[in-house]
């Protein structure tokens, strides 16, 4: 498969559940995420395999509008203290901090205007939800439908894996055909590196 590298995470985003979307998109498109968003998705990146170095070649190539200088003194210390690279004994041992599961997305640091983290099946209007899944190739009328049913009834995981499950259904059928998918990986998923990783796993 393709590597995990930062030169790689434009072509990878094709395996993101859309909070992580949203936030790459709303990274190349303004070239800054704030805070809790960059949190988010550095832990996300993390998760997914990519090493500080390269989550550092990331994020700096990523805010093509500031300097070395004022990366090198706003961000880069918060990149290497999610890693467990600085900080206390306590986090380096532990390596920094564990990406985040859906539960901590849906329920803690609720967006407000300006951010782009968050669980866009939660956070978003159903209106700009059904315009991020349209642009990530999300059109049937039957999937969007479900997923308003979805929303309306807070079962956000459920919106999540409906859209999953959709834009996999032919690599999922030739699984199942193959007898490849064990019934562990197709449990629910409720966790945004999990949809990655399923995701990758089934398009390689
Ligand atoms: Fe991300 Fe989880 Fe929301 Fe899916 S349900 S978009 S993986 S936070």
């Amino acid at each position: 498969g393709a590597e995990i590298t930062a030169r790689n995470i434009d072509n990878l985003s094709q395996h993101f559940p859309m909070c992580m979307a949203h936030l790459h998109r709303s990274l190349r498109r303004d070239a800054h995420l704030k805070h809790f968003g960059r949190l988010q998705y550095t832990l996300f990146l993390k998760g997914i395999g990519l090493n500080l170095e390269e989550c550092l070649v990331f994020w700096r190539s990523s805010f093509s509008k500031i300097t070395d200088d004022t990366f090198n003194k706003e961000y880069r210390y918060n990149v290497r203290h999610a890693y467990g690279d600085v900080g206390g004994d306590a986090n380096r041992r532990s390596g920094g901090y564990s990406p985040y599961s859906c539960q901590k997305i849906l329920t803690e640091h609720a967006p407000g205007p300006g951010d782009a983290h968050g669980c866009p099946y939660r956070h978003f209007s159903m209106e700009n939800l059904a315009t991020l899944l349209r642009a990530s190739g999300v059109t049937d009328p039957k999937v969007l439908q479900g997923v308003m049913e979805d929303k309306e009834s807070q079962k956000y995981h459920m919106a999540c894996n409906r859209v999953f499950e959709h834009l996999h259904k032919a690599e999922l059928k030739r699984a199942k055909d193959d007898g490849v998918m064990t019934a562990a990986q197709l449990e629910t998923i409720v966790h945004p590196n999990e949809y990655f990783k399923r995701s990758y796993l089934l398009k390689h």
